[in-house]
């Protein structure tokens, strides 16, 4: 099931949009105003968005610069046909497709499918990362130290995965609260340490005497394969 997030603010066309999407198995969340549907999409974190431009508190473009900030969640611009201006500003703000009013649910939906398709998120194109004894395949979500499965929680799962991904690069905690938790950066990143010692723990090694997990103090993680020193 694909959980969709429409940010429209006219409810003559959001009402029969989300029964239209929730007959062909979607689940849909909706927003009818820019600042709810950007505070949705990072508290659900949908698979995709549906972008109505003419919103009443801010345009549908700032808002998609706006999440673009935080999420690369992809984004598809319905609006109205003698906004063409708009539309292109919108691709080049970051949207995956658009969509011009009136549509049909069905077009819609036809589209929804070709950006998961092509999308960076989509099981078939995402390959399992490897680091010494590390596997972790975002496609079944299971990860295995030396062939023993880690029984992670979502967050530490995502967590673990991005690291893996940029194995020898070193991760601010930055990058990771807006790539793995999805939000800004602030007083929070007492969060990304608390993960990282349960993460640690899981992987059987300590801060103090790291295989894997390598703190550059004042700046973020590396994960490396041990023995891998850089
Ligand atoms: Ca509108």
């Amino acid at each position: 099931m694909v959980r969709l997030l429409l940010i429209e603010d006219d409810p003559t066309i959001r009402t029969p949009l989300i029964r239209a999407l929730r007959e062909r198995d979607h689940a849909v969340a909706a927003a009818h105003t820019a600042m709810g549907g950007l505070q949705t999409a990072l508290d659900e974190r949908p698979d995709l968005v549906i972008l109505d431009l003419g919103l009443p508190d801010l345009d549908g473009i700032e808002l998609l610069r706006m999440l673009r900030a935080v999420s690369s969640v992809p984004v598809i611009i319905a609006t109205a046909r003698d906004d063409e201006a708009a539309i292109i500003r919108g691709l080049d703000a970051g949207a995956d497709d658009y969509v011009v009013k009136p549509f049909t649910a069905a077009q819609l939906d036809a589209r929804i499918r070709a950006v998961l398709r092509r999308g960076p998120n989509s099981p078939q194109s995402v390959a399992a990362a490897v680091v010494g004894d590390l596997r972790i395949d975002p496609g079944t979500r299971e990860a295995s130290l030396a062939g023993a499965n880690l029984d992670l929680t979502p967050r530490e799962f995502d967590l673990l995965y991005h690291l893996a991904s940029r194995a020898g690069q070193v991760v601010t905690k930055r990058e990771l609260l807006t790539e793995v938790w999805r939000v800004p950066y602030g007083s929070a990143d007492k969060t990304v340490d608390v993960h990282l010692s349960w993460l640690r723990r899981k992987l059987g090694e300590t801060a103090q005497a790291p295989s894997y997990l390598h703190t550059v103090r004042g700046v973020g993680v590396r994960l490396s394969a041990p023995g891998d020193r850089r």
